[in-house]
C-alpha cells in the first residue's frame, strides 16, 4: 500500500465520499479510511432514513456528477405544508409560486450513500477499509496517521487530514477538539407509510404537543416518516403493536392523506446536538457530522455538511494550484472562518424550530400560530422561507 498522500479523509459516509469526488480531478493523491466494509454500510438500518435535500444541495451534487446517476431514485418536493396540531396556524410553500421545478428532493439515505460510494471506486482515490485511525501526530511538513487494519498497524502520512467520521468522530477526539453536546431526550422514529390519498409531492411538517412529525413524499405514493418523540414515548411506540403504532401516528397526523398503512420496519434514532468547539487543529480539519450533528427536525444535516465539502474542496484546489501548503495553519483558519457563519445560522435556526414548536405554553403557542398564519398571508416572508428551505439563503 502507498504510504504518502496529500489528503487523507477519515470516514466514507456522505461527507467523506463527496469530498473524495470533489477532489478527483485536482491531481492530489487522496485516500479514504473507513471503519466498515461496503456490505456493512449497505446493510446498516440507518440507511432507511430519508434525506430531504435542498435545491442548492442538488445543484452541488450535479456539479459533483453524483445527481445525474441517482436522480430517478429521488422524489421532487413541489409543496411544503406546515401545520400545528390543535391550533389554527398553517402555511403552505409552493414550487410553482417560487417559479422553480422543486422546493427540494427526498431520497433514501442508502440509495444516495451507495451511489456516492460506487462513484468513488471509479476514481484514483485509495480506499482503505475496514480500518480505524488509532493515532495522529503532526510536524511542520506532514501529519502522521496510524491506522489499524485487523491485527496490523501502519503509519501513513498526509499534508492534510480530514475527519469526516460522523457524530461520534474519533478524529475530533484524537485532535483534542472539545465538543458541546445537547441531549434532547428525544428519538426520531423513522418508517415508511402508504396512504389512501395521493401525496401530490407534498412534504408535511406537523408540530404536535408530543413532538414534530414530518411526512416526506417518496415513490409509489409512499411517505417517509420522521417522527420526533420523547425517549420514553419512542421506546413505548417501538414496542407497541403495528396497529397501535399506526393508530397513534394517524391521530397525530390526521386524515389529510386518508388512511395510513405501514410499509417498512420502524427504526429509532436517539437525538442530540453535537457541536465541535473548533473545526481545525494541526494539519487537520473536521467536516460534516464530525463538526455538527443536528436534530433532523429541519432536515439540514447533510445539506450543511455538503456545503463544508464544496467550500473545502474549492479552497484545497486553489491552494494546491497556487503551489501552497494545503495543511498550512493560516489556510485552515481561513477555511474555518469561511464556514462559521453558515454553521451558526443553521444551528440557531434548528434550535429555534425545536424550542418554539416543542413548547405548548399558551402565549408561545399563540405567537407561533400568529406567525404561521401571518406567514401564509405575507408572500415576501413565505418566499424567504421557501428559499431557506431550498438552501438558497444560507449565507444571509
Ligand atoms: C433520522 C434522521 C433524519 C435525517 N434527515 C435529514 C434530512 O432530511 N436532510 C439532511 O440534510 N440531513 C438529514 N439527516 C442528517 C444526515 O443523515 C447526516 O448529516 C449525514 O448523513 C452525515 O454524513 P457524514 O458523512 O458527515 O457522517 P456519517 O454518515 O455518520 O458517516 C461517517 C462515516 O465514518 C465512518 N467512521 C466512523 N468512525 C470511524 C473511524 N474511527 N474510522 C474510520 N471511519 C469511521 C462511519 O462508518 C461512516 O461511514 C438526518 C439524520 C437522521 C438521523
Amino acid at each position: 500500500m502507498q504510504h504518502e498522500y496529500d489528503v487523507i479523509i477519515v470516514g466514507g459516509g456522505l461527507a467523506g465520499n463527496c469530498l473524495a469526488l470533489a477532489l478527483k480531478d485536482t491531481g492530489l493523491r487522496c485516500a479514504i479510511i473507513e471503519a466498515n466494509t461496503p456490505e456493512q454500510l449497505a446493510n446498516s438500518p440507518a440507511g432507511d432514513r430519508a434525506l430531504a435535500l435542498a435545491a442548492g444541495t442538488v445543484q452541488q451534487l450535479e456539479e459533483l456528477d453524483v445527481w445525474q446517476g441517482i436522480s430517478t431514485a429521488a422524489t421532487a418536493i413541489k409543496n411544503i405544508h406546515i401545520s400545528d396540531k390543535g391550533h389554527f396556524g398553517k402555511t403552505r410553500l409552493s414550487a410553482d409560486k417560487e417559479h422553480v421545478a422543486a422546493l427540494g428532493y427526498v431520497i433514501t439515505a442508502r440509495d444516495l450513500e451507495t451511489h456516492v460510494a460506487h462513484s468513488v471506486t471509479a476514481t484514483d482515490t485509495v480506499q482503505i477499509c475496514p480500518a480505524r485511525v488509532v493515532g495522529l501526530e503532526s510536524d511542520a511538513e506532514v501529519i502522521h496517521v496510524s491506522i489499524q487494519q485487523g491485527e496490523e498497524t501502519q503509519t501513513l502520512t498526509a499534508k492534510l487530514l480530514v475527519g469526516a467520521d460522523g457524530g461520534q468522530s474519533s478524529i475530533r477526539q484524537l485532535l483534542n477538539i472539545a465538543q458541546h453536546i445537547t441531549e434532547y431526550g428525544q428519538n426520531a422514529l423513522v418508517t415508511t407509510i402508504k396512504s389512501t390519498l395521493l401525496h401530490k409531492n407534498t412534504a408535511f411538517e406537523r408540530f404536535t404537543a408530543s413532538g414534530p412529525l414530518a411526512l416526506l413524499p417518496i415513490a409509489n405514493n409512499q411517505c417517509s416518516v420522521v417522527w420526533t418523540r420523547t425517549t420514553d414515548d419512542a421506546k413505548a411506540l417501538m414496542q407497541s403493536s403495528e396497529a397501535d403504532f399506526l393508530a397513534e401516528l394517524q391521530a397525530c397526523f390526521g386524515y389529510k392523506l386518508g388512511r395510513l398503512t405501514l410499509t417498512a420496519p420502524r427504526r429509532s434514532f436517539p437525538l442530540s446536538l453535537i457541536c465541535a468547539e473548533k473545526m481545525r487543529a494541526n494539519r487537520a480539519v473536521i467536516i460534516g457530522n464530525a463538526v455538527h450533528q443536528l436534530h433532523p427536525v429541519a432536515g439540514q444535516g447533510f445539506n450543511l455538511g455538503l456545503r463544508d465539502v464544496v467550500q473545502l474542496a474549492a479552497m484545497i484546489s486553489a491552494q494546491h494550484q497556487a503551489g501552497s501548503d494545503i495543511g498550512a495553519e493560516d489556510f485552515l483558519t481561513d477555511y474555518a472562518k469561511a464556514r462559521q457563519k453558515d454553521h451558526d445560522l443553521v444551528i440557531n435556526f434548528t434550535n429555534n424550530v425545536i424550542r418554539i414548536f416543542s413548547n405548548d405554553w399558551l402565549p408561545l403557542a399563540a405567537a407561533r400560530n400568529v406567525g404561521l398564519t401571518l406567514l401564509d398571508h405575507l408572500p415576501k416572508a413565505k418566499s424567504l422561507l421557501s428559499r431557506y428551505a431550498m438552501g438558497l439563503e444560507q449565507t444571509d
